[in-house]
């Protein structure tokens, strides 16, 4: 099955004129950063493209490309953000399971060469018709609306 998804790719194609890739632009990320996750050293942004509901990204502040790019101080912070995020995304959607992964480089299929983490909270399929007649997940919240929940949440 292929899926047409047009703004997807102009998303990846269209790098800002300022800064280095999307994840760098203060403008794109500030349309899609929650303020309440943020730390020193990254930031957790909702996913435009989500592959389901509630996929949030984790990125680190400084351009890296790498886990290898990363320093000690932004490895220590890092376990501290991906449980804040997790517990928060549990608390919405009211499940401990997540899909959790990174595609580094593109030819492991990251889109854009900033290291970011998928964060995916799971729940039990939805059944819709959708669902049942051809196995689609069907995106329920808008990442403009998913940014919202998120901070006003409190942990
Ligand atoms: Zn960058």
């Amino acid at each position: 099955m292929k899926i047409y998804e047009p703004k997807r790719a102009l998303y990846r194609k269209n790098k800002p004129t300022t800064g280095c890739c999307q994840f760098c632009d203060k403008k794109t990320i500030n349309e899609q950063q929650c303020l309440s996750l943020e730390s020193k050293h990254w930031m957790v942004v909702v996913n435009k493209y989500p592959y389901m509901d509630g996929n949030v990204m984790i990125i680190p502040k400084r351009h890296v490309r790498n886990v290898a790019d990363l320093l000690k101080d932004e490895w220590f912070e890092f376990q501290d953000i991906l449980e804040k995020t997790m517990k928060k995304l549990s608390q919405i959607f009211k499940t401990e399971d997540f899909n959790i992964g990174a595609n580094i480089g593109i030819d492991a299929g990251g889109s854009i060469e900033h290291l970011h983490w998928q964060i995916i909270p799971r729940r039990k399929k939805i059944s819709n018709s959708v669902n049942i007649f051809a196995d689609i997940e069907v995106i329920t919240i808008l990442p403009e609306d998913l940014r919202k929940i998120i901070d006003k949440n409190k942990l």
